[in-house]
C-alpha cells in the first residue's frame, strides 16, 4: 500500500509542485491549504506516514500546526518535514524545538526532496 503523505502549504503552486514530485514517487498526497485546514483533515481522519509543512501561512502557521500534531497521540511520531525559504538557524530550531523532523529549503530541488523523504521515511 502506498505512503500518505500530507502537504501543508498555502501556495497552490508549491502544492501542486509537491504534489506531482510525491505522486510521481508513488506516494498518495493529501492537501491542504493552511494549518487550520490541516488539523480539521487530521481530525477527520487522515491519517499520514508523512507531514510537510510550510512556515508563513494564514490561520494557522507551521510551528503552530507542529505543536498541534505532536498533541496529537496517533501522530506523535509522525515524521514532519518543514518547507521553507527561512533558511535562518533561528526557524529550523523552534521548528525542531516545536516537533518537526527535519527540513527542505525551498525552492527546492526533486531529487533532493525525495532523498530528505528516503531518510526520515523508510519502506
Ligand atoms: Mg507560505
Amino acid at each position: 500500500m502506498s505512503k500518505t503523505v500530507l502537504i501543508v502549504d498555502d501556495s497552490a503552486t508549491m502544492r501542486q509542485m509537491v504534489n506531482f514530485t510525491l505522486t510521481g514517487a508513488g506516494f498518495t498526497v493529501v492537501e491542504a491549504g493552511d494549518g487550520a485546514d490541516a488539523v480539521k483533515k487530521l481530525t477527520a481522519g487522515t491519517k499520514p506516514n508523512l507531514v510537510i509543512t510550510d512556515l508563513n501561512m494564514p490561520n494557522m502557521d507551521g510551528i503552530s500546526l507542529i505543536k498541534e500534531i505532536r498533541k496529537m497521540g496517533t501522530l506523535k511520531f509522525t515524521p514532519i518535514l518543514m518547507l521553507t525559504t527561512e533558511s535562518t538557524d533561528d526557524k529550523k530550531k523552534e521548528g525542531q524545538a516545536a516537533g518537526a523532523t527535519g527540513w527542505i529549503v525551498k525552492p527546492f530541488n526533486p531529487e533532493q526532496m525525495l532523498k530528505v523523504i528516503a531518510k526520515v521515511l523508510p519502506s
